[in-house]
């Protein structure tokens, strides 16, 4: 029995595992040439503090040692879903089964003119991450778009490395989904006295190369020059190769309940749109859905019986710079209740629907009660950190 995995992040790692441990042979193809790395390091790579070898899963003879087929720099550029066949490195593979893991490409301004070696990045993979770290040295100016998690924790590491950070971020506060309005003015103080200037509310109306550097120009004329920029705007699903293999697409691919896709084709992680339910953009759903989609691949390929996925949600955690937030919920459009804090410096609130059930936890500095609340939002299946 063959099952062939397209994609080794965190759900094609964790599908491969659930598959081989289940006694199939695995072929895994990677669109990157590195070995699988642990994405979320990518910041600590980019800011010069990670070695790029150190963010890797496994040693390649791990791979070797367990019989995977890992086949790095080898995007599949054609799945056919009826024959159960993959095209990557000019070559076709027929499997019993296949996961699609292929995760998400991050979103670029709409604003953005850039030119190829020009110092405006995004940061999603680790060819992105070391053409950051090339340019991020003491004394550099950084311009951050975007002051949601990736923003606010890439802004955190570059300013403990002495960059000089600005944030942009159009909506009127930091992390807007996730934090209610006074824990974001509570991270705001926190940054600003870490010297990072943050601008919330201000659109950004052009971005662009300026001699060595980038100009970034504002909704109401502000310009702030700088050596680099960073795009943190948010992702979306890598849809190309299902679409033109003829599978459902929405947000992402479109699943049932057992992340089946089309007979003996699974879906996990950032790709996966798993019973109507959109992607999440984390890691450890990912990682489960992958566990689950190998499971089911090899449950499909020797007829046995396929189990449901059931959903879950793990809190936003970040750490940087002596600043740290757990957050989980909704915070959006919601009244904020402040809790009383613990140790100066410390921020505990909770966010509420309007019939008073809880909707949200957000925390700073601390996380005293967090798992104990968060356990009490309706409808959540909370993987505890
Ligand atoms: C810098 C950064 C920080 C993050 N921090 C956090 C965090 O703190 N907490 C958290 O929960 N989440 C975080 N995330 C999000 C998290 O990394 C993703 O949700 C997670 O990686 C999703 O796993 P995945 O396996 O679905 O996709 P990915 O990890 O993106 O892996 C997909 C892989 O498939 C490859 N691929 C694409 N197309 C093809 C193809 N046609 N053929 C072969 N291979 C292909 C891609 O190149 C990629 O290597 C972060 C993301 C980034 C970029």
């Amino acid at each position: 029995m063959r099952i062939g995995i397209i994609g080794a992040g965190h759900a094609g790692i964790e599908a491969a595992m659930a598959a081989r441990n289940a006694g199939a042979e695995v072929a895994l193809f990677s669109a990157e040439p590195v070995l699988p790395y642990f994405r979320p390091r990518l910041v600590g790579v980019a800011m010069g503090i990670t070695a790029p070898e150190a963010i890797a899963f496994h040693p390649a003879a791990w791979y070797q040692d367990r019989g995977i087929d890992l086949h790095m720099g080898a995007p599949v550029t054609a799945l056919d879903v009826a024959a159960r066949t993959v095209i990557a490195n000019g070559g076709t593979e027929r499997f019993d089964a296949m996961v699609l893991a292929c995760g998400a490409t991050p979103r670029m301004a709409p604003v953005c003119c850039t030119t190829p070696g020009s110092p405006i990045f995004t940061l999603w993979s680790m060819a992105d991450a070391l053409q950051i770290r090339q340019r991020v040295r003491p004394g550099a100016r950084l311009v951050m778009i975007g002051g949601s998690s990736l923003g606010v924790e890439s802004a955190l590491t570059a300013c403990g490395q002495q960059v000089q950070v600005t944030i942009v971020e159009g909506l009127p506060r930091l992390f807007p989904q996730l934090l209610g309005s006074g824990a974001a003015v509570f991270l705001r103080q926190q940054l600003e006295s870490r010297a990072i200037v943050v601008r919330t509310g201000h659109a950004v109306a052009s971005l662009a190369p300026h001699g060595d550097g980038v100009r970034v120009e504002l909704a109401g004329g502000a310009i702030c020059e700088a050596e680099l920029a960073m795009i943190c705007i948010g992702a979306r699903s890598n849809l190309e190769l299902a679409q033109q293999a003829g599978l459902a697409t929405a947000q992402g691919v479109c699943t049932d309940d057992c992340l089946q896709a089309a007979e003996g084709v699974f879906v996990a992680g950032d790709v996966c749109q798993a019973a109507g339910r959109l992607p999440r953009g984390a890691v450890r759903e990912a990682m489960a859905q992958g566990r689950m989609a190998g499971a089911n691949a090899v449950a499909f390929a020797t007829g046995g019986q396929l189990q449901a996925f059931v959903p879950m949600q793990s809190p936003m955690t970040l750490r940087a710079a002596g600043v740290e937030i757990v957050a989980i919920g909704q915070a959006s459009g919601l009244v904020e209740e402040r809790l009383p804090d613990g140790a100066a410096g410390t921020y505990r609130a909770v966010t509420r629907h309007t019939d008073g059930s809880l909707a949200g936890v957000q925390m700073i500095g601390t996380r005293e009660g967090f798992d104990e609340l968060a356990a009490q939002i309706g409808g959540l299946r909370v993987c505890r950190t």
